[in-house]
């Protein structure tokens, strides 16, 4: 299949210098694909393992810019002391996309990790969640899952009410690092058998002709001519999608762009609520601002960890199945959606991240009692404290002139809302690490198929596409794509 690719490329060079649309004859007459996925994470591997389950016959291509499951690398991962930011992050590129490392917690309810249940009955999205969850429990996932005990569920909602925080009920498959690497090749391993996956490879612009998608050109020049498209490419690939969709009008609405920091405390004081759920949704709005403010990606006896959004340094937390660290980490997050004429809040985000680069030459970590004293961290400072940060290559510093005052506002009051319900949340000694912002921000116009307005054939799907925001509804919205594109 790659040689056709090759042969194609090789005759665009010598017989038709610039047009694409007779390219693209030459292409079919070589190889005419039904299927092209753009991006091997979850919602891209899974709309695959759809298509494979309801239509074997069919040629399907996924292309992916990063590495396969095997040789994916992340310095940072393998001891370096600091983010030395890779061309394309290792972290979030490659099979299994920027789930690949983490934790793998799924979280089985259409409530939390995304709004699929907007383009569909909730009652189709949960059902579309189970059906994913059997899948990852097909390829290897554990069975034990966190959090479905209704009486228990209910005290902790009634305690965490009395501390003005709302509780979301939110069971938990916890699948580990480790595990979900295997889950994840083995998935690798069925569909190398079934479809052409392109590893290395970066969908660079879209074709599309009277309305309507005809393929994809990569970057080393190759041109992929398909039925249908489906573009999964992460928040990673949310910039890309961007341009790509004004190039065509497409049309995009502006999301929640949510900027915050990552808490890290002792394990004990979070025990109450993590021994029983594991992870805890909790959501609060801020009586300053009224800005609604949450608890995200929860790691019980896990590290915090440094990623990098092409060039920025943010933070992000995970746990291990078989490693346990003494603290528990989570994000706290504040939603703020902007109004006209601003449409750029994936921009936004970037800028607040990146002021916290250039003071910190990458994360900036600070006890909370330096924040409310009005003084930054130091090593001294945070060498005397009771609890040993596991993110260690984070600069002490003073996360008070990165963040604006309205977020800032709104996430000191939540921790001490959060102190109510699990007292020590609002310890001097508790470390915030900054910035921790989800670049979810652009949402595609989208039918309920999840098929571009506009585009005929186009579909978008996962995180990019500001449809999805977590492992589980990710892979959901891959399955719900598939299975509408083998109806028709
Ligand atoms: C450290 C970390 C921990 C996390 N932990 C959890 C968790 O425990 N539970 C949970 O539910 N969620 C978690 N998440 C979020 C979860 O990983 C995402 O919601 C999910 O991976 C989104 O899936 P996706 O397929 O939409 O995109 P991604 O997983 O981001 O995959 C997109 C893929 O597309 C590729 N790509 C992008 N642009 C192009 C292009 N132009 N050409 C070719 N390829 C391209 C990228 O390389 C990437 O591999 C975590 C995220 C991180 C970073």
């Amino acid at each position: 299949m790659i040689l056709l690719h090759k042969i194609t490329n090789s005759l665009k060079r010598k017989y038709v210098p610039a047009r694409v649309k007779t390219l693209e004859k030459i292409t079919r007459e070589y190889k005419m694909y039904n299927v092209a996925i753009i991006g091997a994470g979850p919602a891209g591997i899974f709309a695959a393992l759809e298509i494979m389950k309801l239509k074997p016959e069919w040629k399907v291509v996924l292309i992916e810019k990063g590495q396969r499951i095997e040789t994916r690398k992340c310095p940072l991962r393998q001891g370096s002391p600091k983010c030395v930011n890779c061309k394309k992050c290792g972290l979030l590129c490659g099979w299994g996309g920027a789930g690949a490392f983490s934790d793998g917690k799924l979280t089985l309810t259409p409530d939390v990790g995304g709004h699929l249940a907007e383009y569909m009955t909730r009652n189709q999205a949960t059902d579309l969640i189970r059906y994913a969850d059997d899948l990852y429990l097909e390829y290897g996932a554990t069975d034990e899952v966190f959090g479905t005990d209704k009486k228990v569920f209910e005290e902790l909602e009634h305690q965490a009410v009395l501390a003005e925080l709302k509780l979301v009920h939110s069971p938990v498959r916890h699948l580990g690092t480790e595990r979900s690497l295997d889950v994840l090749k083995n998935m690798q391993d069925y569909l190398d058998k079934r479809i052409t996956i392109l590893n290395n490879v970066t969908a660079k612009s879209l074709i599309v002709e009277c309305e309507q998608v005809k393929g994809i050109e990569l970057d080393n020049g190759d041109v992929i001519s398909a039925e249908y498209t489906i573009i999964a490419p992460g928040r990673e690939g949310a910039d890309w999608l961007t341009q790509e969709f004004a190039k065509h009008k497409i049309g995009m609405v502006n999301n929640a762009v949510d900027v915050g920091v990552r808490v890290e405390l002792p394990a004990p004081v979070f025990e109450p609520l993590t021994s029983k759920l594991y992870e805890s949704k909790l959501i609060y709005h801020s009586p300053t601002f009224g800005d609604e403010v949450r608890t995200f990606c929860m790691n019980p006896n896990g590290e915090v960890v440094q990623e990098n959004y092409s060039g920025i340094a943010t933070v992000n937390g995970h746990s291990y199945a078989n490693y346990k660290t003494p603290n528990t980490n989570f994000a706290l997050l504040v939603s703020e959606k902007f109004t006209e004429p601003f449409k750029e809040p994936i921009q936004y985000g970037q800028h607040i991240a990146r002021l916290a680069n250039m003071l910190g030459g990458g994360i900036l970590v600070q006890r909370f009692g330096d924040l409310l004293d009005g003084r930054r961290s130091t090593p001294e400072r945070i060498k005397n404290s009771v609890i040993n940060p596991t993110l260690t290559c984070a600069t002490p510093g003073d996360l008070s002139l990165v963040i604006p005052y309205r977020q800032m506002t709104s996430i000191i009051e939540m921790l001490k809302a959060l102190d109510k319900l699990c007292p020590g949340t609002a310890s001097r000694y508790t470390l915030l690490y900054g910035i921790e912002v989800k670049f979810y921000s652009a949402r595609v116009k989208l039918t309920n198929e999840l098929e571009t307005e506009g585009v005929k054939n186009l579909f978008t799907i996962g995180d990019g596409a500001g449809v999805t925001r977590g492992l589980l509804q990710a892979s959901a919205s891959g399955v719900y794509v598939a299975r509408t594109i083998c109806e028709r």
